[in-house]
């Protein structure tokens, strides 16, 4: 497993009316939640410069705004886990992000250490109390 898993898109995408393939581009903690603004689809990829790979977004007055609690991305983390065995910290990839710097040339430099919670992206298996 290579691509990062979301939890907080996962969570608003159960929500009514939200669009299957929502993805947020802005968040504000309030409290115990979050504000998404997002939208399904991003409306172009930079091609280059420095926000090269990067999605362009829609205006901000055209975002959807969604409200996501803790308890919410907390449940979708459980349910993740409960159905493939991963490790949710790392999404299955056993490897959390060490640091990420844009290098003088443009490129992405992503560094990674081991995750502290799993083996190679597995939970330990649950012993029957
Ligand atoms: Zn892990």
């Amino acid at each position: 497993m290579t691509d990062r898993l979301d939890f907080y898109n996962l969570a608003a995408r159960r929500k009514d009316g939200v669009p299957a393939d929502f993805v947020w581009c802005k968040w504000t903690a309030i409290n115990d939640s979050y504000l998404l603004a997002g939208c399904a689809k991003p409306t172009a990829i930079y091609r280059s410069g420095k926000r090269k790979g990067h999605f362009v977004w829609p205006s901000a007055r055209d975002l959807m705004q969604i409200i996501v609690s803790d308890a919410e991305v907390l449940a979708e983390r459980s349910r993740w886990e409960a159905e493939t065995g991963h490790c949710s910290n790392c999404s299955g990839s056993g490897k959390r992000i060490k640091s990420s710097t844009i290098l003088p040339d443009g490129e992405h430099q992503i560094l990674y250490r081991k995750c502290e919670r799993c083996t190679d992206g597995r939970l330990p298996e649950k012993k029957p109390s």
